[in-house]
């Protein structure tokens, strides 16, 4: 026998089994969770590994909640968080990766416009050693022209202005290693744009393609309106460029006045003074008010968000939880510990 093995003894030498977490944010979509459940736990079966399926509740008003319960009921490996009200996707994702306790987490859509058969090759691609896989979408199938052309602007705008790079077309569709987890939950942020947050962790990552689904049931909680918001949260949350924007303009609108005023002594001194020129002065005067205005409100953009994060509020209330069973024998594990 040799001396590690007299020092431990025989199942301890065994390697542990590899676990999976599987996240899955949730509002109002009591349509689809059966099916989606139906079709993960399918997959997940055919993995040789262990696995929880944690489903966080983002305080859906429909009965989501009790379909899930029903679900958990039945699989000991299901378990569910209910957030306290609605938080938001970013914000319901950020509750299940700080409860999850597999070695490789993946964040997935309950209304299966993510296709869970993807996640074997997920699996099989951490098992080479990638810390990050996520799915990079092609677009050509689902959405117009103009989307296309204008997501596509917004990311090359996007990460000109900032200095992480932030991959067009991937989601929160993706699998990470215990490690990435760790770093990502480290940002305890309240703007998360988890887009940004994945990006800037880091690590060995891959893309691999697939063709988004179109929704099973219920309807996208993403209006324009919600979408816009998203774009301005990912600019200011990754990038001061803007800030300094506002410097450069201020700069440029004063040297242009200054050249202007320059030009007018000249004038004035070599042809006298003529009373006219009211379109010019009222015209440089709501440009200039327009100008600092927009500065302004750039510079109020970043003060609210500083304002956000100084409150240094928890991110989220729980409500209710029903944990899984690897759950339950992590939290007994590390108790024994
Ligand atoms: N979601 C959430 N909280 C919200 C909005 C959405 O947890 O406030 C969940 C939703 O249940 C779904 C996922 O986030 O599982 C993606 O939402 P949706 O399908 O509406 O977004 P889209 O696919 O249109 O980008
Ligand atoms: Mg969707």
């Amino acid at each position: 026998m040799n001396p590690i093995q007299e020092h431990c003894p025989a199942d301890t030498l065994r390697k542990k089994r590899e676990s999976l977490s599987i996240i899955v944010p949730v509002f109002n979509e009591a349509l689809v969770v059966q099916q989606f459940y139906s079709r993960t736990s399918a997959v997940l079966a055919t993995l040789d590994c262990d696995y929880e399926l944690l489903f966080v509740d983002d305080g859906s008003t429909d009965h989501s909640v009790a379909t899930l319960l029903q679900i958990a009921a039945q699989d000991q490996r299901v378990g569910l968080i209910c957030l306290s009200r609605n938080f938001g996707k970013e914000v319901a994702t950020s509750a299940g990766l700080d409860a999850s306790v597999g070695d490789a987490v993946i964040v997935i859509d309950a209304d299966l416009q993510h296709p869970p058969e993807l996640i074997t090759e997920f699996v099989a691609r951490w098992r080479e050693g990638y810390e990050v896989v996520v799915a990079t979408r092609s677009r050509e199938d689902s959405e117009g022209w103009f989307k296309r052309q204008s997501s596509r602007l917004y990311y090359r705008l996007l990460n000109r202005l900032s200095n992480v790079d932030i991959p067009v077309d991937t989601g929160d569709f993706r699998l990470m290693s215990r490690a990435v987890v760790k770093a990502v939950c480290s940002m305890r942020e309240h703007h998360r744009y988890m887009k940004g947050l994945f990006a800037w962790a880091g690590f060995k990552s891959i893309a691999i393609p697939y063709s988004r689904a179109h929704r099973q049931g219920g309807d996208s909680k993403w209006g324009n309106l919600k979408l816009f918001a998203l774009a301005i949260e990912g600019i200011t949350s990754f990038s001061i460029v803007p800030l300094r924007f506002a410097t450069i303009m201020g700069f440029l609108v004063a040297m242009g006045t200054f050249t202007y005023a320059v030009y007018f002594v000249i004038k004035t001194l070599l042809f006298g003074e003529v009373v006219r020129g009211f379109p010019t002065l009222i015209t440089l005067i709501l440009f200039i008010s327009g100008v600092q205005l927009l500065c302004l409100g750039v510079i109020g953009e970043y003060l609210g968000r500083v304002y956000n994060e100084a409150k240094r509020r928890p991110l989220y209330f729980v409500a209710r939880q029903h944990d899984s069973s690897l759950a339950h024998d992590a939290r007994e594990n590390k108790q024994d510990a």
